[in-house]
């Protein structure tokens, strides 16, 4: 599977017109419902998607759950606008943001993923780059213009709601790379905050971690949530049943494109699936 490139990543520069419409000051994101309506989605004539509708509510935390292959990473791609920057990717469907179309052809792409950013399952740091400045980059890239005391502050904030400041406050000027994985997840956590996203989408962010680093990101999520909406997508069911509000059971049956089986509460999902496939996936029969 081709992975973008890292800058395709981070919130991207924005024309004037852009700027007019998204600028919030400071301080004032406010999480926003997002919903997919009827979304398919193909490589070249290979549909992997069909008509998935799912609504994930402001201020809850969603997960996808599903076997590997079912289209979990591609319709988290398509609620950022990523999945067009595969050659051969298309899809059918709208994605809204609160009442406002991603997809509209008046909407610049960068529109988007400024106001829904993403944290992968590599973290994905400049391994370079200051701690410090690998939280504000996505600023620099938005030219957003912040004062030096402003960079400060959200810097420390950043860090903060990402449960990373108390381990990095005396190394800021140290390179993101030296930071542990758990710790470069955080960062890479703080820097998707920085320019006040209102969904942080996130696709297995713990798989590669060791289970104290998972324990500190699945903290870390249930403190976001009273800012910004997450959607996890996770292969862990215990972390699914403790982190997620609503849960949506992915499948892809035989060959078949990726369908949402069933969606709900997740203490429901676990305990009482409608489902055969959902009560053998999540008992872990399966997958
Ligand atoms: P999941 O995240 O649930 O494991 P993916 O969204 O990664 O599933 O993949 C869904 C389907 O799309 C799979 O059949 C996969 O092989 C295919 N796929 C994913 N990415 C690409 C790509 N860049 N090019 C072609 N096919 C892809
Ligand atoms: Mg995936």
């Amino acid at each position: 599977m081709s992975s973008p490139d890292l800058t395709d990543t981070l919130p991207q520069p924005r024309t004037a017109t852009d700027r007019k419409t998204t600028d919030r000051p400071p301080g004032r994101a406010t999480a926003a419902t997002l919903r997919a309506d009827s979304v398919s989605a193909w490589f070249a004539d290979h549909k992997v998607l069909d008509r998935v509708s799912l609504t994930m509510p402001a201020h809850q935390v969603t997960a996808l759950i599903g076997p590997s292959g079912c289209g979990k990473s591609t319709f988290l791609r398509i609620l950022n606008r990523m999945h067009e920057l595969i050659a051969s990717a298309s899809l059918s469907g709208r994605v809204m943001l609160d009442d406002e179309d991603i997809y509209d052809r008046g909407r610049r792409i960068t529109h988007a993923r400024r106001q829904i950013g993403m944290v992968f399952q590599k973290p994905n740091p400049f391994p370079a780059m200051s701690i410090y400045d690998n939280v504000v980059a996505g600023l620099k890239l938005n030219a957003i213009k912040a004062t030096r005391d402003g960079r400060d502050d959200l810097v420390e904030e950043c860090l903060t709601k990402a449960g990373l400041w108390n381990e990095a406050k005396d190394r800021l000027r140290q390179p993101g790379g030296a930071l542990s994985g758990g710790q470069q997840q955080r960062l890479c956590i703080a820097r998707s905050l920085a320019v006040r996203p209102r969904v942080l989408l996130m696709d297995e962010p713990c798989s590669a971690l060791d289970p104290t680093s998972t324990r500190r990101i699945e903290e870390t999520i249930a403190e976001l949530k009273s800012e910004v909406t997450i959607v996890i997508v996770t292969h862990n069911m215990q972390q699914a049943a403790r982190v997620s509000d609503t849960c949506a059971f992915f499948l892809a049956s035989h060959g078949t494109p990726g369908v949402i089986v069933e969606h709900g509460d997740t203490e429901a999902m676990f305990n009482l699936p409608q489902d055969e496939r959902t009560s053998d996936y999540v008992n872990g029969r399966f997958g």
